[in-house]
């Protein structure tokens, strides 16, 4: 099969202007010329995207599935007042509501041209619905726990799970992975415990770290509403907790959780000696700016990760905090971000986005082999981007157009594997009228008063006083 369009975007060679791929079974057999390839190959299928932009389908390094349905929920909150609404509602929800909401985030993924994920899920529901639709990535089994005496209880069912879910992903384009979710929810000696557990049985990690200035202050001084409102609603009220008066990044140094295969979600509250610590064991970062930016955790150093040679890639979070699975939008604003609060343009470009939102994800999560450039011998996970509308023309330079003027509904076909997973208007493997009818029900079930409303919200600005 011939894929063809306007522009082919390979990412590590020039934009091939009225280019195509040549793709056999799952693989990338060759990219180049249209002209040429339909003249070395004239029996294969050509299909021809047009005024289109073909390029590696996107690595989204940080999703939440299955917190998808929280969509519009929890806006205009402050992290930590956030995470508390969201921990709330998500009591009301069943199995099946999760499931839902899991779909609805697949199906937001494959329709914007998202084709690998690095999902934490608590409930599993995420590697159900992501295993349907044959995403690529990894699935972080999320381990929560406050409580010394239950560790060794917390670990058995993590491993539990985790032993099923590889078993579930046989034969799949999904790996396996634990989730120590963040340092406010997960006891010094359970990190330990988790992480020698990993690295014994060859198991990446991933974790949020140093996101919020909340998250900051309950590690360092043992306070912020994490240590205090939400400790209260996860029971931990009478757990001690004592201030650490080290940087999140050094605290969990200690506890061993870097000696492994880590992603850190994040990364925003961190000093140079922080970057140091994770420049010394090769973290991959997973930069989520619109979630960062949304939720007013700061804006993450990425001139300083880029110039100590981390691996970066760009991530959604999810619709509970970010409201859309957009990458355009991801590039875009993270782009703006640094020029804006930089004061400059120096450093960063289109082209270095597009290519931290596709090779780079991949080398966050190791797969630059497989995936995150279209090159022969790499996995056909390909997307087409439409450019032909009145708020993209004329395309001077395709990179510029994919993060200036392009959004996620401009995606019109989605490939795994050489499988098309979506096409706009034509095929897709998930049912999208069934799971946007799901959502409603579950909509009324989380809506309710906000925290805002219920004297939290001022009680909070009291206190950051
Ligand atoms: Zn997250």
């Amino acid at each position: 099969m011939l894929l063809a369009a306007k522009w082919v975007l390979p990412i590590t060679s020039d934009p091939i202007e009225n280019g195509a791929i040549l793709i056999s079974k799952d693989k990338i057999k060759a990219v180049g010329g249209k002209r040429d390839l339909i003249k070395t190959h004239p029996k294969e299928t050509v299909i021809d995207f047009g005024k289109a932009i073909l390029l590696p389908g996107f690595v989204d390094t940080h999703t939440h599935l299955e917190y998808s349905v929280f969509r519009g929920m929890c806006d205009d909150l402050p992290f930590a007042l956030w995470k508390i609404q969201v921990t709330k509602k998500s009591k009301k929800l069943s199995d099946s509501d999760w499931i839902s909401s899991a779909q609805l985030g697949t199906l937001e993924a494959i329709q914007s041209g998202i084709t690998c994920i690095a999902d934490i899920s608590s409930t599993g529901a995420s590697l159900s619905t992501a295993l349907l639709a044959g995403l690529r990535g990894t699935i972080f089994c999320e381990v929560s726990g406050m409580d010394h005496s239950k560790i060794d209880e917390v670990v058995s069912c993590a491993r539990r799970n985790v032993h099923s879910w590889l078993e579930q992903s046989q034969n799949s384009h999904l790996k396996i992975g634990v989730s120590p979710f963040g340092v406010y929810t997960v006891a010094p000696p359970l990190f330990k415990a988790v992480s020698d557990w990993a690295r014994k049985e060859d198991i990446p990690l991933c974790l949020h770290l140093a996101g919020s200035p909340d998250e900051y202050s309950f590690i360092m001084y043992g306070s912020s509403l994490l240590a205090t409102t939400y400790r209260d609603l996860m029971g931990w009220s009478d757990l001690l907790w004592q201030p650490m008066g080290v940087s999140p990044v050094k605290y969990v140094e200690q506890w061993d959780v870097f000696e492994g295969e880590v992603i850190a979600v994040h990364c925003i509250q961190v000093g140079e000696r922080d970057i140091d610590i994770l420049r010394k064991y090769d973290v991959a970062i997973a930069h989520c700016p619109k979630c960062s930016a949304k939720l007013g955790m700061g804006i993450a150093p990425l001139r300083d990760f880029i110039r100590c040679g981390l691996r970066v890639g760009i991530g959604t979070d999810s619709p509970a905090s970010n409201n859309t699975m957009d990458i355009f939008d991801e590039m875009r604003t993270g782009l703006l971000l640094q020029r804006g609060a930089s004061e400059s343009v120096e450093g960063f470009s289109a082209e270095q986005f597009v290519r931290m939102a596709t090779l780079g994800g991949a080398e966050v999560l190791k797969m630059e082999g497989e995936i995150g450039s279209l090159e022969e011998g790499k996995q056909a996970d390909i997307i087409a981007v439409d450019i032909s509308h009145s708020h993209q023309i004329p395309v001077n330079d395709p990179y510029s157009a994919l993060v200036y003027t392009t959004n996620q509904e401009n995606v019109i076909f989605t490939m795994v594997g050489g499988k098309v997973l979506y096409e706009k208007n034509g095929y897709s493997i998930l049912d999208q009228e069934e799971i946007l009818a799901c959502t409603e029900p579950i909509r009324k079930k989380l809506k309710g008063r906000s925290l805002r409303h219920q004297g939290v919200w001022q009680a909070c600005r009291k206190w950051a006083r």
